[in-house]
């Protein structure tokens, strides 16, 4: 087994809750309502996997699958050019924005099969300066819902969830890569995951971990993640902003 890596969020309150960050070979499932911040944490972290070890990154670059046509460049650009309050160097958001490959994923169906591209993608990258460590799928669960309407279609649904779910932890695991995938949900938490009060893993997670976050709104720019059945961490709960320069506590 590879060393695991741990990327850093950008909020020392949200790391430690995680922690030390989100690790690599593992799936974190950021759920929330619409607003709650689950797409800014994946921006930030397509931007800190690229930093050095000292900094909390990996040297990596991102894979974005982006299902709802939200990915901003600009928003990245805005948080590296954050970078120099954290670290004086000259921070380049172009040099960013070339290690983040993004995708528009139009129906379920060309999401799975963009995930398997993304395997060929980071064989690719594999020997150059700026491996695959990051593959995020924001989000993960609205082309299925969208598309499997009825009670008939339940089954045939999840088996494709699960389906697809089998590619991204091969993914975490051959790659050592964090997946970062986000799952919107109402007040009253229906994840994709199952059931919050079951255990989560079994033989279809196999030993990738998964770690689950409740992401909620607070006053202002505050956000609250709570971690939810870690297989390593207690439960518990982080506070952190939304700033325009990116996460921070
Ligand atoms: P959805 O389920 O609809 O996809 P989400 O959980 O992905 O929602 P985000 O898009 O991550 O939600 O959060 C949007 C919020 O992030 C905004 O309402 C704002 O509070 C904050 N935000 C977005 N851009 C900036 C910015 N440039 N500077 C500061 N805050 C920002
Ligand atoms: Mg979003």
């Amino acid at each position: 087994r590879k060393l695991v890596g741990k990327i850093t969020t950008g909020s020392r309150n949200f790391d430690e809750l995680l922690g030390g960050g989100m690790e690599t070979q593992a799936i974190v499932e950021l759920y929330g309502e619409f607003g709650s911040g689950k797409t800014q944490v994946a921006h930030q972290l397509a931007v800190n996997v690229q930093l050095p070890p000292e900094l909390g990154g990996l040297n990596g670059s991102a894979i974005i699958i982006d299902t709802e046509n939200t990915f901003r460049p600009e928003r990245i650009s805005q948080m590296v050019m954050g970078l120099r309050a954290i670290d004086d160097r000259e921070w380049r958001p172009e040099d960013f924005l070339k290690n983040i490959h993004v995708a528009r994923a139009y129906n379920s169906n060309h999401q799975i099969l963009l995930a398997e591209s993304a395997m060929e993608l980071a064989e690719s990258l594999r020997e150059t300066e700026h491996p695959v460590r990051l593959l995020i799928v924001d989000s993960v669960t609205a082309h299925f819902r969208a598309e499997y309407v009825g009670r008939g279609t339940l089954a045939d649904r999840q088996q494709k969830l699960n389906k697809h779910l089998h590619d991204l932890m091969r993914f975490a695991d051959l790659n050592n890569a964090l997946i970062l995938v986000t799952n919107q949900v109402m007040a009253k938490p229906d994840t994709f995951f199952g059931d919050p009060t079951k255990p989560v893993g079994g033989h279809v997670l196999g030993h990738t971990a998964t770690f689950r976050v409740y992401l909620r709104k607070s006053k202002g720019d505050k956000r609250i993640a709570r971690l939810v059945d870690s297989p390593s961490m207690p439960d518990g709960e982080a506070v952190f902003s939304v700033t325009m320069e990116g996460l921070r506590d």
